[in-house]
């Protein structure tokens, strides 16, 4: 089963995991805030790529560049001229779609007259400083790419590098999609995970077959199904400007299997445009072949809410278990917006309540922690699961006996006593991705 789309939006909502933007003056469309949950899932999501990809590794550096780029980044990239989408408008409805997402001969909507598609450019423009004129103008960033390209030499240099070698980075960026929607799948503000790996040319192939085994194996270290995750590859019409080769990872979206990850091989592209551009020299030095040349270079290019909504989709089940129905989101441990929650089972008794309170603070220094006394227990399960708590705990007049508790799995709802003082240890284990 997958679920619908309009399932995860109300669950969303319902348990703070994201909201509509500006939804107070009516809502603006297409956008979406992530609240007190969402906010601690998605940062798992950005964490537990930042750990793979930067921590893990001996060949990666991080980077966290500006948003605002010079404007002539954007000519080199080529995005000045060709980040176009083709746009078509209806002649009836006046509706407008991407040409390329049509596959009706009239308008998809009402089956009116569609106009000749035009390119349309889907960089955000700004103005910096208190004049708006052409000197002024400036890009919010459609990619965080450039950013790291601009820094191929700062990094290389600074940091003492040698082929191979990756620079990675997670940051916001911003595009003027002709037809947002599907929840926060395609958004005109959107968070990428993006990474840069410098190779020596004749290496390249290799590398970027490694780099494609090694992203979809990422989703399913982290908990997707496999029966969701394919791999698709580009044919040569679907290539974008700069790429050699490109294979997508794609999940089975409640909208039909759909874009996860773009993985392109963009051989020496962005780096000779910029050396052109700034006549700057982009290049490295290998002084065991004495050789100089320009790297090729390996993208794998995610989103982080897509991600996020991947996960979210993936964990999504509502199921029947010990005679009762329930809606759990198995999310991995490791990306569970709360980990843990702490449940007194007699909140009458000063003495449970004073052990559960201090577990609950004790916890709370190493990871999000909930707490709560404030119901029956199965009601309390059924919200903690509804939001993916990995763990419960209970405690009881036995716990001021023995110093043990209760910890109860999330996912097979089996319980078992464990000491006070393993509580961390045995959470903080399960955390660990395999
Ligand atoms: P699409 O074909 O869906 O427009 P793309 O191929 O243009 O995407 P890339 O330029 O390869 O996307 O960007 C890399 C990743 O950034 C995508 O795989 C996706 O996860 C994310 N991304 C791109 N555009 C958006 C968007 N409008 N909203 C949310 N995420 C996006």
């Amino acid at each position: 089963m997958t679920v619908d789309m309009e399932t995860i939006v109300s669950l969303c909502k319902r348990r703070g995991f994201i909201f509509q933007s500006s939804e107070i003056y009516g809502g603006l469309g297409s956008t979406w805030d992530y609240g007190p949950l969402g906010v601690e899932l998605k940062n798992n999501v950005k964490r537990a790529w930042w750990q793979d990809m930067v921590y893990a590794r001996d060949d990666m550096e991080g980077l966290d560049a500006a948003i605002l780029m010079h404007p002539k980044v954007w000519e080199a990239s080529g995005h000045v001229a060709g980040f176009t989408d083709p746009l078509v408008d209806c002649k009836v409805c006046k509706k407008r779609f991407r040409a390329d997402h049509v596959d009706t001969p009239g308008c998809p909507e009402c089956g009116g007259e569609l106009t000749e598609a035009r390119q349309f450019n889907l960089m955000f423009k700004t103005f910096l400083g208190p004049v708006e004129d052409d000197a002024a103008l400036a890009y919010l960033r459609p990619e965080t790419a450039q950013g790291i390209f601009v820094n191929f030499a700062n990094v290389l240099e600074s940091r003492r590098r040698k082929i191979p070698f990756g620079i990675a980075q997670i940051g916001k960026s911003f595009r003027n999609e002709i037809t947002p929607g599907n929840f926060t799948y395609r958004t005109r503000e959107f968070e990428q995970m993006e990474m840069e790996f410098f190779v020596e040319p004749s290496t390249a192939d290799e590398w970027f077959d490694y780099w494609v085994n090694e992203r979809h194996q990422w989703y399913l270290r982290h908990g997707i199904r496999a029966e969701n995750l394919r791999l698709r590859q580009h044919g040569g019409d679907e290539l974008a400007h700069y790429a050699k080769a490109c294979y997508d990872v794609e999940y089975h979206f409640p909208i039909g299997w759909s874009e996860l990850e773009g993985i392109a091989h963009r051989g020496d592209y962005d780096l000779k445009a910029h050396e052109q551009a700034s006549g700057r020299k982009l290049n490295y030095f290998d002084d065991k072949a004495r050789q100089r040349y320009v790297p090729y270079v390996v993208e794998p290019a995610a989103g982080a809410d897509r991600a996020t909504l991947a996960f979210l989709v993936d964990a999504y089940r509502e199921e029947e278990i010990r005679e009762r129905k329930r809606v759990v989101l198995r999310l991995h441990p490791a990306l569970a917006p709360v980990k843990v929650a702490i449940l007194p089972l007699l909140r009458n008794r000063p003495d449970v309540v004073e052990t559960a309170k201090n577990l609950y603070a004790d916890l709370r220094r190493f990871f999000p922690a909930d707490y709560n006394d404030t119901g029956a227990i199965g009601k309390l399960y059924a919200r903690q699961d509804e939001v993916g708590t990995p763990f419960c705990i209970t405690i009881d007049v036995q716990t001021l006996e023995d110093q043990q508790v209760t910890i109860r799995d999330r996912d097979t709802t089996e319980q078992e006593r464990i000491g006070l003082d393993q509580v961390r240890s045995y959470i903080q284990d399960k955390m660990v991705v395999a």
